[in-house]
């Protein structure tokens, strides 16, 4: 059966470096980036060099961590493209974690798996809906080429059942509209409105 804890992945033993791209995905509030950063905490334990990044979605201020929603948080790098991910890899870093990978665009596909044929374990948390309920930028892309995908459900605000989508309850245009509570809440499939505009 299907236990509360069954999303909670650690990398397999293998015998020399090898890369790979570890996908964690769900609505708004499922614990992406708690997921991510406690597997970003378990790198550090067994002293890999770490690097976390974030998609630098506003200019007008420099974010530089990573923060859940309960606040969990850690120190992390804003890139405004895949390409400056990339360039800002180390030659010993073993770990890439990004949060937020929706935001990219698809070379970030092609960027997750240069580091991984490299021998990165490249570890990525995004949503894979948007808020009318469609899959979300490179994040099918990300999953297609994965080795591992970890769905993650929050609690439906409505009815309690496991939310795999995420509610917009303001008026706002596109995709790239980023909120919080006061925006957004978790739904299940049968809560979820489809938006019409
Ligand atoms: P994500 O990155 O997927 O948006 P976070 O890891 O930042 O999620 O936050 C997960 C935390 O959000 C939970 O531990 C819980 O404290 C809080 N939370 C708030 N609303 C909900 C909800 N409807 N379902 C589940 N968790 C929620
Ligand atoms: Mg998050
Ligand atoms: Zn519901």
């Amino acid at each position: 059966m299907h236990s509360p804890d069954s999303h909670r992945f650690d990398p397999p033993w293998t015998p020399h470096r090898r890369g790979w791209i570890e996908i964690v995905c769900g609505s708004m509030f499922s614990g992406k980036t708690e997921e991510l950063l406690r597997r970003v905490k378990r790198a550090r334990l067994a002293r890999q060099p770490v690097l976390l990044f974030k998609p630098r979605v506003d200019d007008r201020y420099d974010e530089v961590k990573v923060v859940s929603h309960e606040g969990l948080n850690a120190d992390a790098l804003p890139v405004a493209s895949a390409g400056e991910l990339l360039a800002r890899v180390l030659a010993d870093t073993a770990v890439v974690g990004i949060d937020e990978v929706q935001f990219f665009d698809d070379a970030i596909v092609g960027a997750a798996e240069d580091l991984a044929a490299r021998g990165i374990r490249v570890i990525a948390a995004g949503l894979d809906q948007d808020w009318r309920g469609r899959p979300f930028g490179p994040v099918p892309d990300l999953m297609a080429v994965a080795e591992y995908v970890t769905k993650l459900h929050a609690v439906c605000a409505r009815c309690g059942a496991p939310a795999s989508r995420s509610q917009r309850l303001i008026a706002a245009e596109g995709q790239l509209f980023v909120g919080g509570a006061a925006e957004y809440e978790a739904r299940c499939r049968t809560c979820f409105e489809v938006s019409e505009t």
